[in-house]
């Protein structure tokens, strides 16, 4: 069987990381063909190293410093950088899979230019999809790409989902095929049992140690603030096209139960696995089939009681925000994403509490209820991200 040529977008970071495991044990199958990375470039260098794609993308600003590095280390491998580098290697013909694992709103054009490729997209940049959800699933429509999500959450949900929905690319649309509710299963992040204001105390430590998995820092505090299961929410409306109040969500702890199905007859499907992003990657990179992922197989006997709780959203204001962010439109969920980036980085540098980054948000919502035009382009989009970036940083001076 012919080879999959794939394009790792984020390799130096912890999807990255997973994925290029996966990659590494499965030579038959897969060819790296490119890779990406912005920080650390030593990480992309021995990833070169290790993997020889035939493209690499660096900042525009580290493009000699990486050449030399590159030549150095006698790599021939081409470079491209920037926005327009992650385009390219998105697009190239070359490329059969594009894995989206850049944090944030930076992955949104990239992503989308994968989708107006017909490429098939891992997607674990759930950002994209919370700046540009319906843009996204049209452009998917409209260019037969496949869009296999790699959020553990949101595979899971794939995976409960009856065969012919997952091959009509997983759009369920209200009430249709006997899908009563979507259950998103949240870990309740480090301060589940924590009291507001041992949170409003916070360490940048504190918040970044998630219990149950090892993640990038920026999706590690939205797990602590749970704006991660309101990008979350978000993300799933797009991808399944359901509203808001169809998707519920429960904290559970133990993180074993990844999400699930609720069925108008009663049936509840779950899909369970040790907490470990390799077996969503793993999923989608080889689906239909199967493959092994290289994740600990779970223990069923070494497990306690499941517990599932529902979220104080009091304590967990953000998770409120994303939910009414959607109820009111795409607009909104543009101004919380972009808000929440430039929060958490106030957070990430010490310049804002971890409780604040709701405020932040909040009041960002408020003063730009902007709505998005019908019919908007990427340029709409990233003009509202901008606006509501500037909004957001205007309010941490003054916060601080
Ligand atoms: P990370 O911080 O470990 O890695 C992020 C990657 O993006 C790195 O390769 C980094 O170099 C690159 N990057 C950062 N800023 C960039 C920019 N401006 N331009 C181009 N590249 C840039 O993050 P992560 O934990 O791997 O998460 C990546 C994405 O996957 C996020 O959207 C996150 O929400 C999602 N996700 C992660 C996990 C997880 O377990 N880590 C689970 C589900 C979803
Ligand atoms: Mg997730």
């Amino acid at each position: 069987m012919k080879k999959l040529r794939v394009a790792v977008l984020g390799a130096t970071g912890s999807i990255g990381d997973s994925t290029l495991a996966i990659l590494a044990a499965h030579p038959e199958a897969y060819d790296v063909f490119a890779l990406s990375g912005y920080h650390q470039l030593d990480k992309l260098l021995e990833l070169c190293q290790k993997f020889i794609p035939e493209r690499v993308c660096v900042p525009e600003a580290s493009v000699d410093e990486f050449a030399k590095l590159l030549s150095d280390n006698h790599l021939n491998i081409d470079i491209v950088s920037g926005q327009q580098g992650l385009i390219d290697i998105a697009t190239d013909r070359q490329t059969d899979v594009v894995v989206a694992a850049i944090v944030g709103a930076a992955g949104l054009p990239s992503t989308l230019a994968a989708a107006k490729a017909g490429k098939r997209i891992l997607l674990a940049n759930k950002e994209a999809l919370v700046m540009a959800g319906q843009l996204m699933i049209d452009a998917v429509k409209s260019h037969q790409a496949t869009l296999l999500p790699i959020d553990s959450e949101h595979n899971a949900i794939f995976q409960c989902l009856p065969a012919h929905i997952q091959a009509e690319r997983s759009q369920i649309h209200e009430g249709c095929f006997g899908v009563r509710k979507l259950w998103l299963t949240a870990s309740g992040g480090p301060f589940l049992n924590q009291s507001f204001e041992q949170m409003q105390q916070a360490s940048i430590k504190e918040a970044v140690n998630h219990p149950n998995w090892s993640m990038g820092q920026k999706i590690s505090v939205d797990s602590a603030t749970m704006m991660n299961k309101g990008l979350e929410l978000i993300e799933a409306c797009y991808l399944f096209d359901l509203p808001e109040d169809k998707i519920n969500v429960a904290i559970h702890p133990q993180s074993i139960i990844h999400s699930m199905v609720e069925y108008s007859d009663g049936s509840f499907l779950a899909q369970l696995g040790s907490p470990d992003m390799k077996t969503p990657i793993a999923h989608a990179l080889a689906y239909p089939n199967r493959i092994d992922s290289g994740a600990q197989p779970l223990d069923l006997f070494a497990l306690n009681a499941l517990e599932f709780i529902k979220p104080d959203e009091q304590k967990f204001a953000c998770l409120k925000l994303a939910r009414e962010a959607m109820k009111s439109g795409n607009g909104a969920t543009i101004v919380l994403n972009a808000a929440n980036e430039i929060a958490v980085e106030a957070f990430l540098a010490g310049q804002l509490g971890l409780t604040q980054i709701a405020e932040i948000n909040e009041q960002t919502l408020v003063s730009l209820p902007e709505m998005l035009p019908n019919h908007a382009d990427i340029d709409d989009i990233l003009a509202i991200d901008a606006k509501a970036r500037q909004i957001s940083q205007n309010l941490i001076a003054k916060a601080r």
